[in-house]
């Protein structure tokens, strides 16, 4: 099953802190999980936090937090900030084997440098000044604490070239380059050589990770063959873009993860919808379980063009997990939703379940069964007529009086484990009212017990709703809504 059957197939995601957890970013996380859980890999958290000024331990426990909430889970663990001693060890040894140098230029003189290259109509790069220091200046220049930054010797001819797993061949002309600085100073390593140097160290055998990083690539293969090693294989996800193929950006709707999540998209809609950014299964199907992804995840199925982030897309998948969930395991979710001192239960989820696209809709749609609704009389009349409803809400009331309280039940119970299931026939209250009711004035009836019950112009139905409120609440509200008639 493995691209490569002698190397284990190990794969990182390496998110640096630096903001709040970018929903296209949890893509990244999450094709690195699908790949490694289908090659019976590991999956590596490597924090890259070693720009002191941007990282944040908030947007860390941002990162965690959205990772574990997204379900995915990883075998190693890794924070580059205590890794300092480890990338200076091996800025030393680079040094010693004369790979790397210390160049000592300053600010101003590369500026002129580059400026006199400009002025020759030649692309800036470094001049390698510093390659040709002499021992015993740089000796000297170390002495006397001169500021010095790394840099690699780059080869000044030839070409690096990859073979991408989603781009194919990528060439990438050396001379272009010029010596390039991996390291501010020792114990300050720059991100491609701290990358580098982990993808050695963890014998990471796969990257995957967002196209913007392809202009990094060619410099962290020169830095691994500057270190001996070989280079793991590239793969490069498509970048994912708004609707009008600019690149997705807070302009157009959220693009943090736990916006999301707060906002109450359920984790299995986000992961569904990410997977197929840039991702198709071998089958025309679109709603997947995480282990069905996981068995059919392929990178030879990831798409080179960009992927749409589509909200109407994520907006139905959604709908459809609300829709079809396990009840029980919605409202476990449900319920930190509404104010805590709503008792949500699952018939009165069950009644509004099919309206929501997300949960933060949730507390106006169950509103009314916590608190009694107001609306004004005229809204019982059945398509404005007021002729007899009070008279048909007066028998509704004597008839739902009449009836037991487990008539209000609605509950199917599985065959063969006996446990409760979610609700789903006919209560015997529905049957009973039905079977009273005039086939031909069913409106005159049932209209004004949905609106005594609801308060709403549109809502449940009246028994979905009765049945979530029990008898005694039906019938108060009933009589609520006759005392409204009565008074005149
Ligand atoms: N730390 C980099 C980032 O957050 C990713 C590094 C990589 O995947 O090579 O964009
Ligand atoms: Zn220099």
């Amino acid at each position: 099953m493995a691209d490569n059957p002698i190397k284990s197939i190990r794969v990182r995601f390496a998110p640096s802190p630096t903001g709040p957890f970018h929903i296209g970013n949890s893509r990244t996380a999450l094709f690195n999980w699908f790949f490694a859980k289908n090659h019976n890999g590991q999956f590596i958290l490597r924090i890259e936090d070693t720009d002191k000024e941007r990282s944040k331990p908030e947007f860390e426990e941002d990162i965690i937090s959205g990772l574990k909430s997204l379900g995915l889970n990883w075998d190693e663990f890794y924070r580059q900030s205590e890794r300092i001693e480890i990338y200076k060890k091996y800025l030393e040894k680079m040094l010693e084997e004369k790979k790397a140098y210390r160049c000592f230029c300053d600010k101003e003189q590369l500026e002129i440098e580059r400026q006199a290259m400009f002025s020759q109509g030649l692309a800036p790069k470094y001049s390698g000044h510093c390659r040709y220091l002499k021992d015993e200046a740089i000796n000297n220049l170390i002495k006397e604490n001169k500021p010095f930054v790394v840099r690699l010797k780059v080869p000044e001819e030839g070409e690096v070239i990859f073979n991408d797993l989603i781009r194919g061949h990528i060439k990438f002309n050396l001379n272009l380059l010029g010596d390039i600085v991996v390291a501010k100073n020792l114990e300050e390593p720059l991100y491609n050589f701290s990358v580098v140097v982990d993808d050695i160290l963890m014998k990471v055998s796969h990257v995957i990770r967002g196209e913007d990083h392809i202009s990094n690539t060619p410099k962290q293969i020169i830095i691994f063959r500057a270190l001996g090693a070989e280079e793991p294989i590239f793969a490069h996800l498509p970048l994912i873009l708004n609707s009008d193929r600019s690149k997705m950006s807070k302009r157009y709707g959220d693009t943090e993860l736990r916006l999301y999540l707060d906002d109450g998209y359920l984790p299995e809609a986000i992961v569904n919808f990410l997977t197929f950014l840039g991702w198709h299964p071998k089958e025309d199907k679109e709603v997947m379980t995480v282990s069905e992804i996981i068995k059919d995840f392929n990178l030879k199925r990831v798409q080179k063009a960009g992927a749409i982030f589509n909200i109407e897309k994520l907006n139905w998948f959604n709908k459809h997990y609300i829709a079809s969930m396990d009840i029980y395991e919605l409202l476990e979710k449900a319920v930190n939703f509404v104010p805590s001192e709503w008792p949500l239960t699952i018939q009165i989820l069950e009644a509004v379940r099919g309206r929501l696209t997300k949960l933060s809709e949730l507390e106006k749609f169950v509103e009314f069964f916590f608190i009694r609704p107001n609306y004004p009389k005229e809204l019982l009349f059945w398509k404005g007529k007021e002729e007899f409803t009070i008279e048909n809400m007066k028998k509704l009331y004597e008839f739902i009086k009449e009836s037991e309280e487990k008539d209000f039940l609605t509950m199917d119970y599985s065959p063969t484990t006996g446990s409760p299931l979610a609700i789903s026939c006919p209560s015997t209250i529905e049957k009973k009212i039905l079977g009273v009711i005039p086939e031909n004035q069913k409106g005159d009836y049932l209209w004004p017990l949905r609106v005594a019950l609801s308060g709403k112009e549109a809502s449940p139905g009246p028994f979905e709703i009765m049945t979530a409120l029990g008898k005694q609440e039906s019938l108060e509200r009933l009589q609520i809504a006759i005392t409204k008639l009565e008074k005149e």
